[in-house]
């Protein structure tokens, strides 16, 4: 018997969201989405996922309105409503740091305004502001040092400090 796609049953509001972003791969296309990443293509090299599954995943998101795909550019830009998942791609990125980064964390996260390092909260350390997607600065981390390094456009871009949300320049 197939597994059914959703959580009807369930009374939930954290099933409601997992029935959006709970495939697996969906998240990491919205956390690309958070790097920049806006063209298919990039998301594909990015994530060596297989076409078909991305094509779908992103109509999901698009259909979900996390993403808004423009007609003209193709590109995917993340929507308001797909930027109020930063907090919940920060934490899930903490928790993977806590419990399975031998190395250290793979991303720094820092508060542009004032260079203070970003909690599992997505709270400044250092000022004490709940920091957005768009004022924060990832940078390598030192498990990402460590690693072994990709080679694809994003992965190089990424190994720089960049502002999140800031289109990826890759050609
Ligand atoms: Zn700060």
């Amino acid at each position: 018997m197939a597994l059914p796609r959703d959580y009807t049953g369930q009374t939930c509001s954290c099933a409601r969201s997992l029935e959006v972003i709970g495939e697996r791969w969906t998240l990491l296309i919205v956390r690309d989405a958070f790097y920049g990443v806006r063209r298919f293509r990039d998301f594909l090299a990015h994530l060596d996922i297989p076409r078909a599954v991305l094509a779908e995943r992103l109509a999901a998101l698009v259909e979900a309105d996390v993403l808004s795909h423009d007609e003209r550019s193709r590109e995917y830009v993340i929507t308001e409503k797909g930027r109020d998942l930063w907090p919940v791609v920060r934490s899930l990125a903490g928790w993977g740091e806590k419990y399975y980064a031998p190395n250290g964390a793979l991303r720094t996260f820092t508060h542009a305004d004032c260079g203070g390092k970003i909690d599992t909260a997505s709270r400044c350390e250092r000022c004490g502001q709940a920091v957005a997607a768009e004022d924060t600065i990832i940078g390598p981390g030192p498990g990402l040092k460590r690693g072994k390094r990709r080679t694809d456009p994003v992965a190089v871009a990424l190994s720089r400090p960049r502002r999140l949300l800031e289109p990826m320049p890759l050609d």
